[in-house]
């Protein structure tokens, strides 16, 4: 009798081990069923798609806000995140051709090897208008990092929308089951950010025509929209690092106009564009470009609070001293 009981209640024991464990394979597999894994280049792509896919989604970014996206480490661990993506999103317009391609070919994995793939998306190919475009051809022997129109285009926020519907209906296709997930998150976010834009806008309104000039050229798109002018950079070429004499020719020029303004992003030798704007009388800022270029830049209207809170505040107390 007393061995009976014992050998009860171990196949009892048995029987619950073994249900548990058929319950936490069915789950996780459901999990992994239902969750799309979407891996993108830079950091703002991927806090664009976490705005849309919510969590329907694994969102991996590669290279970090505080880095420089031309020039980022092609790190063993990216390959593997890239071997499991459903979907790789990355700028386009060779921002990353330094780095990407060869984790892509390394990943064997053919959801994303091919533009063609629904797998694969070219964040590009959904703005209006990429600035820009050289009108004779360049390459990347010439020193130039922009050979096919400048890749910068996320820093207008009228871009964010634009890639935002790219995005959705590229989910939608790979996994239809959630598109009216999708569509909902969507609108909520265009609402969002519309709103949000609309609120920069004004905050810009008074500074419209303001003379700056950047580092690298990030920032044509941001001031297409914020209405500055752009009147030098302190990269003789995008990609080329200035030499003394390329620095003392634009001061000079820089002296003969109003410039209020010199941006950099931190990645840039900050050194040089703080003494270009010490000699000119111009403000000189370090701005973050990327979601996460700076701690609490968390999100895409993060990024924008950032940039225009500091952007017109530094031009409301310039020559206040
Ligand atoms: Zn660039």
């Amino acid at each position: 009798m007393k061995l009976y009981k014992i050998f009860q209640s171990v196949a009892l024991s048995i029987c619950f081990a073994l249900l548990t464990m058929t319950f936490f394979l069915f789950v996780s597999a459901e999990d992994a069923l239902a969750k799309v894994r979407v891996v993108t280049s830079v950091p703002t792509l991927a806090a664009i798609a976490k705005e849309i896919g919510g969590d329907k989604l694994e969102v991996e970014g590669l290279a970090k806000g505080y880095q420089d996206p031309h020039f980022v480490d092609a790190k063993p661990s990216y390959v593997l995140l890239l071997n499991k993506a459903d979907l790789l999103l990355y700028t386009g317009l060779d921002l990353e051709i330094g780095w990407l391609p060869v984790l892509i070919t390394g990943s064997r994995n053919s959801k994303i090897t091919s533009i063609n793939a629904p797998g694969n998306l070219n964040s590009s190919t959904l703005i209006p208008i990429v600035l820009e475009v050289p009108t004779v051809r360049v390459d990347r022997s010439m020193g130039d990092v922009h050979p096919l129109g400048n890749p910068h285009y996320m820093l207008d926020p009228r871009n964010g929308i634009s890639v935002a519907k790219g995005i959705a209906d590229r989910l939608k296709e790979i996994d239809p089951e959630n598109a009216s997930y999708y569509d909902e998150r969507l609108k909520d976010f265009v609402k969002r950010l519309s709103a949000k834009i609309k609120e920069w806008d004004e905050k810009l309104v008074p500074y419209k025509g303001t003379e700056v000039v950047t580092y690298h050229k990030s920032w044509v798109y941001f001031s297409d929209w914020a209405g500055f002018k752009e009147v030098g950079y302190i990269e003789p070429k995008p990609g080329i690092p200035p030499s003394p004499s390329y620095v003392a020719e634009l001061i000079r020029k820089m002296k003969e106009m109003n410039v209020k303004l010199v941006i950099a992003e931190s990645y840039y030798p900050q050194k040089t564009p703080a003494l270009i704007a010490e000699k000119t009388g111009a403000s000189f800022l370090a701005l973050p470009s990327q979601v996460g270029g700076r701690e609490g830049i968390n999100t895409y209207f993060d990024l924008f609070d950032a940039i225009v809170g500091e952007i017109t505040s530094k031009l409301a107390n310039h020559g206040k001293g």
